[in-house]
């Protein structure tokens, strides 16, 4: 039984993962050089409790059983992550009324909620601003660093045998006698089964296959500060709107301050481009809520991700027996992520009645710490880096996703050439060659 997966976002990785449960030969197609280049790169990284999701859709049912699975995941997996709870705050009489709205919703999820009074929560989050009427408490809310997360699944899923092609990427599919035939630039394949999880792109990929639908991208953007500038108790919200959750004000699990994000409809796949407006509106929201954040300026990145948003709002979860589309996979697709691989898993395995393995590898060893400090900001050290390397971290960015080297105050400018010369070294070409991602030397990167 063969079985491809196109595309190595969260939601890619987390079914190969699940499926390496059972004897089948998997192979997942990427077109970048790594996993979670996507939007599972660059999002607010916040494992959601499941209390604002509708009740009866897809995104309330995977959202709940999904932060309950990353609870396990990221201790079998480790992955950075911070337990604080998710508090919705009020600043207005209808943002109250709307906390009752989430608070009803929470229980018809299933979600541990409560609400606090102004008191409670100015005592409990003394960074809020004076003006908190009051907030929905979820307890079961945390947050993962979103691009380890996509690394560390993978990962564990090719200690259980699943095969990862990158710079891969699937242009045409059709069905075929004996299967599915997949083209890509290198080859062509057949597959019994192949499963659509490509992002943005799944409409494309699922047109191929006779299955009609829209996916649009939808903007955000953040700015990250430095960690320790504000000591966060709690992920904190607005009260949300129609289209997003609001602005979020953060601590990463590094300790970094992070805000974000906007929401912007836009007509290109590829534009991850930051505006002066976007940050402007992003800035002046989170201050409204903590009014002690440090100035823009202070700002050590500014980023932007695309949210895939499907016609109708819910995720698009189809399949004719043989091919599957787990598509639109927007917010909270991070938190879902596990919980669908392991329902559509489930459903296949018995669909096929496959065989579990007689030994499934659930833990992933974290890199080992040695040797020299090669980032002085972030405290990595030489052997993380040449372990990183070795398993599979090819450019600059793939290292720095990896072990945060690069990542903290200097953004790279002391680290950058250590780093550059242990891949050189592990990878055994010229120093010069080294790239920071595929197809981008250094200097143009860092011109950018
Ligand atoms: C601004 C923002 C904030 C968010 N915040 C949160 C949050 O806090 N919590 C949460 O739960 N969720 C959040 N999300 C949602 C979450 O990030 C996504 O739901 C999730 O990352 C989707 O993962 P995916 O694997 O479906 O897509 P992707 O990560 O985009 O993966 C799809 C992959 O398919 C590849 N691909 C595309 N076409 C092809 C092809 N033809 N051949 C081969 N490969 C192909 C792409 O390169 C990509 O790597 C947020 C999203 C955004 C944008």
């Amino acid at each position: 039984m063969r079985v491809a997966i196109i595309g190595a976002g969260i939601v890619g990785t987390s079914i190969a993962r699940e499926l390496s449960h059972y004897s089948v030969e998997i192979h997942v197609f990427e077109k970048n050089e790594d996993v979670g280049m996507g939007t599972s790169k660059a999002n607010t990284g916040i494992i959601h409790a499941g209390f604002d999701d509708p009740p009866g859709t897809l995104r309330a049912k995977y959202c709940a059983r999904g932060n309950a699975l990353w609870h396990q995941w990221v201790k079998e997996l480790n992955i950075p992550a911070a337990w604080r709870g998710e508090i919705v705050v009020a600043l207005s009489d209808n943002d109250l009324k709307t906390l009752e709205d989430l608070r009803r919703r929470g229980i018809e999820n299933g979600v541990d909620v409560e609400i606090w009074d102004a008191e409670k929560v100015k005592k409990e989050e003394p960074n809020l601003t004076k003006s908190a009427k009051g907030a929905l408490y979820a307890p079961t809310g945390g947050v993962i660093e979103s691009f380890m997360a996509s690394i560390a699944v993978m990962e564990n899923a090719v200690a259980n045998g699943a095969h990862f092609h990158f710079n891969e990427p699937v242009i045409h599919l059709e069905e075929f006698s004996e299967g599915i035939k997949i083209k890509t630039p290198r080859e062509d394949y057949i597959f019994d089964l192949v499963i659509n999880a490509a992002g943005l792109y799944a409409d494309s990929i699922a047109k191929k296959m006779g299955f009609d639908f829209k996916i649009t991208p939808r903007k955000g953007e953040y700015l990250l500060f430095k960690k320790n500038t504000i000591n966060l108790n709690y992920i904190i919200f607005p009260a949300p709107t129609k289209i997003s959750k609001g602005v979020v004000v953060e601590n990463t699990p590094a300790g970094n301050l992070m805000i974000g994000p906007n929401a912007q409809n836009i007509s290109s796949k590829e534009d991850l481009s930051t505006t002066q407006d976007g940050l402007e509106y992003v800035y002046s929201f989170a201050k409204k809520i903590v009014p002690g954040i440090p100035p823009r300026r202070d700002s050590i990145k500014q980023f932007a991700g695309l949210r895939a948003e499907p016609e109708g709002g819910d995720f698009i979860i189809t399949t004719d027996g043989e091919f599957w589309n787990v598509a639109g996979i927007r917010s909270p697709g991070l938190t879902a992520a596990p919980a669908i691989a392991e329902d559509i898993v489930n459903k296949i395995a018995n669909e096929l009645d496959l065989k579990p393995k007689e030994r499934f590898i659930n833990y992933r060893k974290p890199y080992p710490v040695g040797g020299k400090i090669i980032c002085e900001c972030e405290a990595v050290s030489e052997m993380e880096i040449r372990e990183a390397v070795r398993r599979g971290a090819a450019t600059v960015e793939a290292v720095q996703r990896r072990t945060r080297a690069g990542m903290g105050t200097c953004q790279a400018t002391f680290c950058l050439a250590r780093v550059m010369k242990i891949i050189s070294e592990e990878r055994n070409i010229p120093f010069e060659k080294v790239e920071f991602k595929k197809g981008a030397p250094v200097v143009i990167e860092k011109l950018r």
